[in-house]
């Protein structure tokens, strides 16, 4: 069968039957995080019934097994990006600890006078760490800006890379805007300058296979808990040759060749890059989320995504001063908007009340909220599980929400 087949869907996911607020819960906060199908809470409930043991050094049967299962995951997310190692594969606790790896990294490969660029679409946490290493190294941060559609302007990008630009990071899709980057042109102009590039890819891995060889890209971050996984756990996709470069960020067990107390050998990658006990269950649970994922298939996705956000932009523009933010052609399954001067909190706790989980708020992207001068947007993001219906609900929900607050 071709077509989509939703209802069959909702069934692997537990909580999308529950109730909130005595409605139906109607599930559009996805962009924060997904839900989880029963596929990978089996996984979490068979690691711990079956097999739960410390990996990577015990010689008996369930650390085998445990070892086993965990490293076959890292395989099928190496299989799932195309890297073209598995030991490029870096399990991380999520986004956030894969940028703060790389950023700390790099603090022994910048000087004074280096430069990095970031876009002016960035998550907090591809900001900071970057901010915090210009601090430690002396380098300078310059910022792509964007225009009223929240899109970069490449013109901009291309007069601030130069010979200095050591680094260029940004996300491949907008968590605040959905919008996604011209990043193959980024990759390609930034390496004609020897500049490295970082893609935040917490917001696009849900929706879009990356490719990262055909990416050319030198290093690809994601979350697992965006992407149906468990939270705490995430990737660090690194080029080999860089990932080889770069020191490692924490020191413990598992990361080492040989101690003594006058000097420490690392161990190869992966290894060298995870410090201490992984999060175990998390990688293997990650691992079958993408199982379960690929079994629907990303294109499938992709188009059932796309018809529910054309068709949540056109009822939603039907509402009188409603504007959304981010226009663009290539956007995944996020809309973000505000009514005239109302308040995107009000909004968000009028629909909460009517089972409607939305984010409110400026969604860890302040520089985008004081681009456009305002507090916040209410985001509603969706995911292959949710439906037609559930968008005509919320839509009726926020027209409500509206003639109560104006
Ligand atoms: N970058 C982007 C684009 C995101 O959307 C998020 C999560 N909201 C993060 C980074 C941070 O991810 P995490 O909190 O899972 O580390």
């Amino acid at each position: 069968k071709n077509i989509f087949d939703v209802e069959s869907i909702r069934k692997d996911f537990p909580i999308l039957s529950r109730k909130v607020n005595g409605y139906p819960l109607v599930y559009f906060d996805n962009a924060a995080t997904s839900q989880t199908p029963q596929q990978v809470i089996d996984a979490i409930s068979d690691y711990y019934t079956g097999y739960n043991a410390n990996i990577h050094r015990g010689v008996h049967t369930l650390s085998q097994e445990a070892t086993d299962a965990y490293e076959g995951a890292r395989q099928k997310v190496q299989q799932h990006f195309n890297a073209e190692k598995s030991h490029e594969i870096i399990f991380t606790s999520g986004t956030t600890h894969a940028i703060n790896l790389v950023a700390h990294g790099f603090g022994s490969l910048l000087s004074k006078g280096d430069e990095i660029l970031v876009s002016a679409l960035e998550h907090h946490s591809n900001i900071v760490p970057w901010q915090m290493l210009c601090e430690r190294t002396g380098a300078v941060m310059k910022v792509i800006p964007m225009n009223d559609n929240g899109m970069l302007q490449m013109d901009q990008f291309e007069e601030l890379l130069s010979e200095k630009t050591k680094l260029v990071f940004l996300n491949h899709v907008s968590n605040a805007l959905g919008t996604i980057n011209p990043v193959r042109e980024i990759i390609q102009k930034a390496h004609t300058k020897g500049a490295a590039v970082l893609l935040d890819g917490a917001q696009a891995a849900p929706h879009i296979k990356a490719d990262v060889q055909e990416l050319d890209v030198d290093f690809y971050v994601v979350s697992g808990h965006k992407m149906c996984g468990p939270t705490g756990v995430g990737i660090l996709y690194g080029k080999e040759e860089w990932l080889e470069k770069l020191p490692p960020y924490q020191g413990g067990g598992e990361m080492i060749a040989t101690v003594t107390f006058e000097k420490t050998t690392y161990a190869g990658l992966p290894h060298k890059f995870e410090a201490g006990t992984p999060n175990i269950c998390g990688g293997i649970a990650f691992g079958a989320a993408l199982d379960y994922l690929n079994n629907i298939g990303f294109e499938k996705i992709a188009a059932y995504e796309h018809e529910l956000l054309e068709y949540a932009t056109e009822k939603l523009l039907e509402i009188q001063d409603l504007r959304i933010y981010g226009i663009s052609k290539e956007k995944t399954a996020v809309i973000s908007f505000n009514i005239g001067e109302i308040h995107p909190y009000d909004i968000g706790t009028i629909v909460d009340k009517l089972g409607i989980a939305v984010r409110t708020g400026h969604h860890c992207a302040q520089p985008i909220m004081d681009y456009y001068k305002i507090p916040g947007t209410v985001r509603a993001s969706f995911a292959f599980y949710n439906t037609k219906e559930e968008i005509d609900t919320f839509v009726e929900a926020v027209k409500k929400a509206k003639t109560m607050l104006s």
